[in-house]
């Protein structure tokens, strides 16, 4: 069997049989992963600890023919403050559940990778409402697996503008020409938040979106949860636990 290694994010972990684990990554080059770990719940495990939701590691595996076998891993980024709190905790469950939902196993998406990266370690900087974080995630998500919000350009017909109306399954604004009878215009300042959401790399401007217009940024999250969830074709149980203000 061939032996590789791979950086990587822990998804979710289960038990297996006294002393293993089954663990879920998204790695970096080859998507995602199912591995076993053993004897990782024995008392002085040398890497069981390594190996919880969240963390960020570097893994030596060897492939097997269902599960492939982690033989070392060593910690990158531990991320345990997301772990600590009970809200950046329920935020980073989302995450992962999306993830684990889009990820392929087999097939590199650094896109996927990077954002997930950027998602935790925005959590694990202990923000005050993490909730703004995973409206975020959820349309960049959206975004790097194919369905892009447009904000600023008609979604059908692609004319450019300041469009009030907002449609979930046309996948953003409309303009006049294109909005069905009837469709009721928002506030631009809710679609300049699911802006603010959607675009890529910039979270620090997230907390001052969340505190400054409250009634615009609740109304986006409404919006993106929307969003993932028909376009994904699922719904995410972790959603509900996380607190919002
Ligand atoms: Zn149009």
């Amino acid at each position: 069997m061939a032996s590789y290694r791979e950086q990587g994010i822990v998804l979710r972990t289960y038990k297996l049989g006294e002393t293993d684990r089954i663990v879920h990554l998204l790695t970096q080059g080859r998507g995602k992963v199912r591995a076993v770990a053993q004897g990782v719940r024995r008392p002085g495990s040398r890497f069981g600890g390594r190996l919880e939701p969240y963390s960020h590691v570097e893994l030596q595996l060897y492939e097997g023919r269902n599960l492939d076998r982690i033989t070392q891993a060593d910690l990158l980024a531990p991320h345990a403050a997301v772990r600590a709190e009970y809200a950046t905790s329920a935020a980073a469950a989302v995450m992962v559940e999306v993830v684990d939902h889009v990820a392929q196993e087999g097939e590199r998406d650094n896109g996927l990778f990077l954002l997930l990266r950027a998602g935790l370690q925005a959590l694990d900087a202990g923000p005050d409402d993490p909730a703004i974080f995973v409206d975020a995630f959820l349309l960049r998500l959206a975004s790097v697996v194919g369905f892009h919000v447009f904000t600023d350009a008609c979604a059908v017909c692609r004319t450019p503008g300041a469009h009030v109306f907002l449609s979930v399954t046309a996948g953003g604004v409309l303009c006049p020409e294109c909005a069905p009878t009837g469709t009721r215009a928002v506030d631009r300042a809710v679609i300049e938040a699911v802006a603010l959401l959607t675009s890529g790399g910039e979270w620090s401007a997230l907390p001052v979106l969340a505190r400054e217009r409250p009634a615009a940024r609740a109304r986006a999250a409404s919006y993106a949860r929307a969003f993932v969830e028909h376009h994904l074709d699922r719904r995410f149980r972790a959603y509900e636990a996380v607190p919002r203000p």
